[in-house]
């Protein structure tokens, strides 16, 4: 079974306020890597007293400054995306409808060998762009 968004917050000593729980509920229930903007119209009346903008981009920062959600970048210059994923992973974007699909990070072999000596990598991340075949 898989853990509720209040004992997640609970888990990185973030107090579930209800805003919290109801962006990250929906975050945990989505594969989409949604923008502020998209979680904003999931949620925005999912509570008695509407959500603001700010409140909706507050509680982003938030979750992830405590490691409950990540920030997802896959266009250069582009907005952020975030994602309930926090294990190390690879995306797929597909170009013809926009969707990401997360890529298993065991799925590429590790690339700093071919840097060494030349760059200290702390981390990164591969964004593959194309279209998805299988019609699943
Ligand atoms: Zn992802």
């Amino acid at each position: 079974m898989r853990i509720s968004a209040e004992e997640m917050l609970n888990l990185r000593g973030v107090r579930p306020t209800p805003q919290r729980v109801v962006i990250t509920e929906y975050l945990l229930n989505t594969e989409c890597h949604p923008t502020a903007e998209q979680v904003l119209d999931a949620v925005a009346n999912a509570l008695p007293v509407p959500l603001s903008k700010a409140t909706v981009y507050n509680t982003l920062n938030t979750l992830v400054e405590s490691g409950v959600i990540q920030e997802v970048y896959t266009e250069p210059g582009g907005c952020a995306r975030y994602d309930a994923n926090v294990t190390r992973h690879h995306h797929f974007v597909d170009t013809r409808n926009g969707r990401i699909y997360d890529i298993p990070f065991e799925a590429i072999p590790t690339l700093e060998k071919s840097l060494e000596g030349k760059f200290k990598i702390n981390n990164y991340t591969v964004t593959f762009y194309g279209e998805r075949v299988d019609d699943a």
